[in-house]
């Protein structure tokens, strides 16, 4: 008999019904690829609480393993950087999409698509940072790149108390920056103020259709909302500033004006982590290493079982999850 292992597997009726159920599978089911590798830790972001709860089409080959993030030890490989007994990390590249993702005890994906577990990090951290952290990274690292230092001013975080937002304010905190948390449960102030947040706003106030123009209220900005919250992000972004946008938790839609790009050369810098070359990943991960206080990373997770994933789904996109949820496997 095959060994079997658990797995959480998402199905489709022929009425396009969609059922969650937990199974239980063998190797043999895994979809192809060259590196198999023993899940350790996972994690439930938004898009696995779209995916599990099939409010968007994040799922685009039925029966599938969800989960777009994971971090575990290789038990087998064919691929030429990986041996067995590595520690690896993956993010995106359509896992958990199109291709057997992270709920499930063993996991068969591209050597390519794996990034080395840093230095120093556990599995459990890996994915307290999760595919949210990593992505919290790539808008800070694109803010640098178009020079918004501490210097030019505040940065604003908008979704402030959920996994992007959390990491974001954390990292540009840690970094010297002015950090204006965003959020809309003000019972999450003093955790925002901890995480390193100089002041927290009201997410009603980025909530209203967007003038062309506002008063300039900061340099720049990493925004996991859109919708109008991101439209009026733009508008109230000084000269020569720009906003890292990563996210559609408010909407998917962008009701704004051209006037922050045409009268104040402000940039929209657009953030995109499941498609993300390899190099850019390393970068990522190593500027995680150095610039993420991993104290401040314990306060901002709650660890789950295996057991608790379906309901942090469900949880997530009812915007009921603080910081970052990790699974434990
Ligand atoms: P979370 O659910 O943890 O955080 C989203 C936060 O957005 C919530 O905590 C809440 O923050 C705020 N929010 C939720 N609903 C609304 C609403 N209707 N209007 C305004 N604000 C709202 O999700 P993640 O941090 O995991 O992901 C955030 C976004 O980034 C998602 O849209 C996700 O799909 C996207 N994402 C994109 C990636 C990419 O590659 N581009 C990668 C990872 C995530 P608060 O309570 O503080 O207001």
């Amino acid at each position: 008999m095959p060994e079997t292992f658990k797995a959480i597997l998402v199905s489709r009726d022929a009425e396009k019904k969609q059922s969650v159920v937990v199974t239980d599978l063998t190797e043999a089911d895994l979809m192809e690829g060259d590196v198999t590798v023993a899940v350790e830790a996972t994690t439930v972001n938004y898009k696995d609480g779209l995916a599990i709860s099939g409010k968007a089409p994040v799922i685009r080959r039925w029966p599938l393993v969800p989960g777009i993030d994971f971090a575990g030890t290789v038990i087998s490989s064919s691929h030429a950087d990986w041996r067995k007994g590595d520690k690896v990390i993956l993010n995106g590249w359509g896992v958990g999409e199109t291709h057997f993702g992270a709920y499930a005890e063993r996991a068969r994906v591209k050597g390519d698509w794996l990034v080395p577990l840093p230095q120093g990090m556990s599995p459990h951290d890996a994915m307290a940072i999760g595919t949210a952290g990593y992505t919290a990274m790539l808008c800070v690292i694109a803010l640098e790149r178009h020079g918004i230092v501490p210097d030019r001013g505040p940065v604003v975080v908008t979704g402030a108390a959920g996994g992007v937002g959390s990491v974001a304010v954390s990292i540009l905190s840690s970094l010297g920056y002015h950090v204006i948390a965003s959020t809309g449960r003000s019972a999450e102030s003093p955790y925002l103020i901890d995480l390193g947040a100089a002041e927290v706003i009201s997410r009603e106030e980025l909530a209203q259709p967007a003038k062309p123009l506002a008063k300039e209220r900061w340099a720049g900005g990493v925004d996991a909302v859109g919708s109008h919250t991101l439209a009026n992000v733009l508008s109230m972004t000084s000269y020569g500033g720009a906003v890292a946008a990563c996210g559609l938790a408010g909407g998917m839609d962008l009701p704004a004006s051209v006037a922050p790009f045409i009268l104040r050369g402000v940039c929209l810098l657009g953030i995109d982590s499941v498609m993300a070359p390899k190099a850019v990943r390393m970068e990522a991960w190593r500027r995680i290493g150095t610039d993420l206080d991993l104290q401040k990373l314990a306060s901002l997770s709650t660890t789950i079982g295996f057991d608790g994933i379906i309901d942090a789904a469900h949880d997530i996109v009812d915007g009921k999850i603080r910081g970052r949820v990790v699974v434990d496997m």
